[in-house]
């Protein structure tokens, strides 16, 4: 165990955490059970980049902390943890816990999926169960202590992304984690270790007997990074996104195609959002483009649109990601309406994709951004949306 006195190297202010984490973190204190800031908060703080959110962990059990705060509820099933409340902001706060493999791996790697992480255990067996090492530096504002059980400080200071223990396993045991290396290598500017870049291309058909829905959770995140284009490329490079969406893999593949150029675009695009535009994006705004672009890579061009031929050309991908009857639905109405504020279609705004305005005008936007729509025409719509909600 490496505990390090952070003064030492760069101190870490109080004003830089959160008003209301440091509040629960306080409290788990003074009840007397052992808590730390985790995660990617502390990774973050330490590079000097500003946190998204701020993760605590903790020795008590998710009924005991509910117990301290009565704005709080427990949530999760194959991974349970406590959600604190406050107004809108939310602070996670899990238990310490253990891999499920008490006797060490399963030989057959198949057994190696994990399905249930609920076996509570101490901060080191904690530690030693996350994804990277950078992902799994503990911090104690009170002592201003970092403890490192994993050489993650070590790997910060010098940009590697590896993982905790042997990578093929760790990937095989949950191969979202695959998603995951990827993009904190193209976010972080990182370099994965060659053993984990190597697990990542041997590793990626594992990606097809995970649930996609968890996939898809993955992917958001990717795509509200600042780092889309570098995300998807390092995606495609290591065939990880052939596994995920055969057709995307596809566009990406075949350079000089309309598909190609508006998912670049759409890439560039979403890494020039400004933070407060990008923290807005609603999940519907950020599929739409992708399954527009599979949407002309199936059907060529100048074929009629329904919501029939829209749902033949996404089978793939829509089974892969898991993509909801709900929001295909509500990405075909986002782009019917974009083709209204394009004025292809010339009829008023249908009251069934009424629900679906906020997403359309932030598509609207992105399309701006990608210079596919006038600064006037996005006002515009902009103004006019304005009376629907
Ligand atoms: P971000 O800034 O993108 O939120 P993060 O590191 O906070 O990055 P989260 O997805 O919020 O990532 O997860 C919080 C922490 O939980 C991670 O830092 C990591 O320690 C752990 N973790 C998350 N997903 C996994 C996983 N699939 N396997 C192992 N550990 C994980
Ligand atoms: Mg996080």
């Amino acid at each position: 165990k490496n505990e390090i006195k952070f003064d030492l190297v760069k101190p870490l202010p109080h004003e830089l955490f959160d008003k209301d984490a440091l509040k629960v973190y306080h409290r788990l204190k003074r009840n007397r059970f052992t808590t730390y800031f985790v995660g990617g908060c502390i990774r973050d703080l330490l590079l000097g980049n500003p946190p998204k959110d701020f993760d605590i962990v903790t020795s008590a059990r998710p009924k005991q902390i509910r117990k301290l705060f009565h704005n709080s509820r427990i949530i999760g099933r194959r991974f349970r943890l406590v959600n604190v409340f406050f107004g809108k902001k939310v602070i996670e706060v899990t238990t310490f816990r253990k891999t499920p493999w008490e006797n060490g791996e399963p030989e057959n790697q198949k057994k190696l999926l994990i399905q249930n992480d609920n076996f509570f255990g101490s901060d080191e067996e904690d530690a030693m169960r996350r994804d990277f090492t950078i992902n799994a530096l503990f911090y104690c504002p009170d002592e201003r202590v970092v403890v490192d059980y994993t050489g993650g400080l070590e790997d910060l200071q010098y940009g590697k992304v590896r993982t905790i223990g042997d990578s093929k396993i760790r990937l095989a045991e949950d191969p979202v984690r695959i998603i995951r290396a990827i993009k904190f290598a193209a976010c972080l500017g990182f370099e994965m270790t060659p053993d984990l870049y190597k697990a990542v291309i041997q590793c990626s058909h594992f990606l097809e007997r995970t649930p996609p829905a968890r996939i898809l959770l993955e992917m958001l995140k990717v795509l509200r990074t600042r780092k889309v284009y570098f995300c998807f490329d390092s995606l495609l490079k290591s065939g990880v996104l052939e596994v995920i969406s055969p057709d995307l893999g596809n566009i990406l593949h075949q350079s000089r195609t309309e598909p190609y150029r508006l998912l670049h675009r759409y890439f560039r695009a979403l890494d020039a959002l400004a933070d407060s535009d990008r923290s807005e994006l609603k999940d519907e705004t950020l599929f739409t483009i992708i399954c527009w672009s599979i949407f002309i890579h199936k059907n060529q061009k100048g074929r009629k649109m329904s919501f029939e031929i829209f749902e033949n050309a996404l089978e793939d991908t829509k089974n892969k990601l898991s993509l909801s009857k709900r929001l295909r639905q509500s990405i075909f109405n986002i782009i019917i309406l974009q083709n209204i504020f394009d004025r292809k279609i010339k009829k008023k705004i249908p009251a069934n994709s009424i629900p679906d305005m906020e997403a359309a005008i932030q598509v609207l936007k992105i399309r701006m951004l990608m210079g596919d729509v006038s600064e006037k025409s996005y006002h515009h719509w902009l103004a006019k949306s304005q009376r629907f909600s």
